[in-house]
């Protein structure tokens, strides 16, 4: 947009925007269709690890898209104009149902792993949220204790007091509550004096910077530290080398999860992965150095 930089013309810059926003619109009225169909919405499922032993501590499920014409999309393409019209609720639901439908096939082959589902800040504004998300795992079969729901920092600055009673009745449900990208919004300890958690996810950003950076190595130890103290799971995000899993582990964090690990698979692919690591599940299952 050349008019940010002062040289373009307002013209040049609403014709812009005005195709920007007809495209959000053809994109939405496609989801609306997607929404009914069984085959174009898919989770991409990526399994987080223990440091130590190597078992699966969860599953999280990524929203892809593989629509008809503009062929696979992901959640930066289509997530935001979700998030701000009308079908947040339709879309929410959708992925907490196929999420679960996963999880009740793990249940029935008796693979003991809960599956994260990553929630809009908006959905949390809906006051039918939890009896939906407690219908849900009525239907499916599956214990609430085994459903995470990811809600990032941001979420928390508005519209606190809804946010904060509807986290509250799903955690007395026992749903599972984590922090997504933790560090990266601006009220993440006030946010844990109001609600109680389950779990930490540390962000990509300091897991890429800690190895040259002081700053992000300070804040991955205190994210770790702060998590034993308040007994929390951590898990650090996008984990892409050797050496970042030593560092990790070395600061004291028990889980991770990224492409070292696992890059995010369809769900016919999940199942035997998820019985392999547990059948191989050990002390000292990873080697000790980076070559190694
Ligand atoms: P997130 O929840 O922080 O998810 C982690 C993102 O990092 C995912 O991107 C994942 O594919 C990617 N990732 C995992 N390991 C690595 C790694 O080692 N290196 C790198 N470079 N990336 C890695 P994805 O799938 O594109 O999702 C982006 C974001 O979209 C998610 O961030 C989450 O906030 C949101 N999202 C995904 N699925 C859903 C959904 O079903 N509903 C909602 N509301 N948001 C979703
Ligand atoms: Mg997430
Ligand atoms: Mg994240
Ligand atoms: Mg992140």
């Amino acid at each position: 947009y050349q008019a940010k930089e002062g040289g373009g013309s307002v013209a040049a810059y609403d014709s812009a925007r005005d195709a920007a926003s007809t495209d959000q619109l053809a994109l939405l009225a496609e989801l609306r269709e997607a929404l009914k169909t069984d085959d174009q919405l898919v989770l991409a499922l990526q399994p987080a690890v223990d440091l130590t032993t190597g078992a699966p501590t969860g599953v999280e499920a990524l929203i892809r898209w593989r629509h008809p014409r503009r062929g696979w999309l992901g959640p930066h393409d289509f997530i935001r104009p979700v998030e701000n019209s009308e079908q947040l609720g339709t879309f929410t639901r959708y992925v907490l149902d196929k999420a679960l439908a996963v999880a009740a096939g793990w249940a029935r082959d008796g693979l003991d792993v809960p599956i994260s589902v990553n929630l809009s800040a908006r959905s949390l504004l809906d006051p039918r949220l939890p009896t939906e998300i407690a219908d849900a795992l009525r239907r499916h079969q599956v214990p609430p204790d085994r459903l995470v729901l990811e809600i990032t920092e941001t979420v928390v600055m508005s519209e606190l007091e809804v946010i904060d009673e509807v986290l509250a009745t799903l955690r007395s449900m026992g749903v599972q509550l984590a922090v997504d990208d933790f560090g990266t919004g601006f009220s993440s300890l006030t946010f844990l004096t109001r609600i109680a958690v389950d779990e930490l996810k540390v962000d990509r950003s300091f897991v890429i910077r800690m190895a040259d950076s002081p700053e992000a190595a300070a804040i991955v130890r205190t994210t770790v530290g702060l998590a034993h103290e308040l007994g929390l799971r951590v898990v650090a995000e996008g984990v892409e080398t050797a050496e970042q899993r030593l560092a990790l582990a070395e600061l004291g964090c028990t889980a991770a999860q990224g492409y070292h690990f696992f890059k995010p698979m369809p769900a016919d692919k999940i199942g035997a992965v998820l019985g392999t690591l547990l059948d191989e599940a050990r002390p000292n299952v990873f080697p000790l150095r980076a070559d190694g």
